[in-house]
């Protein structure tokens, strides 16, 4: 089984109805899966510090992530993907390797599957990972949050993202949104 953790709960104020300044971070996660030691959607922070400081809490330093996942192209939950040096990172269009690409395996391990899931943007992942406890979803903004406004202004296609949360909502016990705590499906 793999192991999975949220480093840092995301949040967002694009929901707010609060005028001003929108601040928004995205869910950044931890998968280890055997030999993979993963991180979805790095995102951006006030400082990467952040982030190394959760992963040595981890005992894993930026030169032990293998893999970066991104769940779809919005800078957000990309920005710091060169944090990596070691790693190679798998997004919609394929696993890059430096300056390589490949096409990815629907079945990436025997622990982890990776769907299509677009709707909130046309190029968006979800990862299912088994664990212990279940299956968990990372999703990006496929969700936002548990309580997001069920309509998503920012979706390119409404009735696709319709679709996206029913087939995530099908596979997995628990879900980790784009921007949020991970939430269990009812
Ligand atoms: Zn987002």
């Amino acid at each position: 089984m793999a192991e999975i953790k949220v480093l840092i709960e995301g949040y967002t104020t694009a929901d707010s109805t609060e005028s001003g300044e929108e601040k928004t971070c995205p869910t950044i996660t931890l998968i280890k899966d055997g030999d993979n030691k993963i991180i979805v959607d790095p995102g951006v922070l006030d400082s990467q510090k952040i982030l190394v400081d959760k992963l040595r809490e981890e005992g894993l330093s930026v030169n032990d992530i293998n893999i970066v996942f991104i769940t779809h192209s919005h800078i957000d939950h990309y920005r710091n993907i060169g944090m990596f040096p070691e790693a190679k990172t798998l997004e919609y269009y394929g696993l890059w390797d430096k300056n390589t690409v490949q096409d990815w395996e629907e079945q990436f391990s025997d622990d982890i599957k990776i769907i299509k899931t677009p709707g909130h943007s046309l190029d968006g992942l979800t990862f299912l990972v088994k664990t212990n406890d279940g299956v968990v979803a990372v999703c990006g903004d496929v969700f936002w949050k548990k309580n997001f406004p069920e309509n998503d202004e920012y979706a390119i296609d409404s009735e696709k993202l319709k679709e996206s949360r029913r087939i995530v909502s099908g596979a997995a016990d628990w879900i980790i949104p784009g921007h949020a705590g991970m939430f269990k499906v009812k």
